[in-house]
């Protein structure tokens, strides 16, 4: 992983990706605001309300964390370890990479993780 002009292109990918991504949090947080400004003050259906809200947060919480993934990503870039798995130390597979430019784990770490929650 280090072939600079590569790393060069792919931070401006994920900063292109974290700017689109901030852009549809700040859109979902607007969104949720007008389901409260909506239905606030209204005795309509509670359940339906709630769940709304329930997706709205869950989506805005998953980018939340995809942001944070790049931002740990950029600062790996920075620091020369990315490509790392940050659990064996293992180069991450290309392939995965490209897919998920934010990996923190190869494939194998990740398999394991996720089995272990
Ligand atoms: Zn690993």
């Amino acid at each position: 992983m280090a072939d600079k002009k590569r790393l060069t292109q792919l931070k401006k990918t994920l900063e292109a990706r974290r700017a689109e991504l901030l852009r549809s949090l700040a859109e979902t947080q607007q969104t949720s605001r007008t389901v409260q400004q909506t239905y606030g003050i209204d005795e309509g259906d509670r359940a339906n309300i709630s769940h709304d809200k329930d997706i709205l947060l869950r989506l805005s919480a998953h980018e939340r964390t995809i942001v944070e993934g790049i931002d740990a990503a950029l600062a790996r870039i920075r620091d020369g370890s990315y490509g790392e798995c940050l659990n064996c130390g293992q180069e991450i597979n290309a392939k995965r990479l490209e897919a998920l430019p934010w990996s923190r784990y190869c494939i194998t770490c990740q398999e394991l993780i996720e089995e272990a929650r």
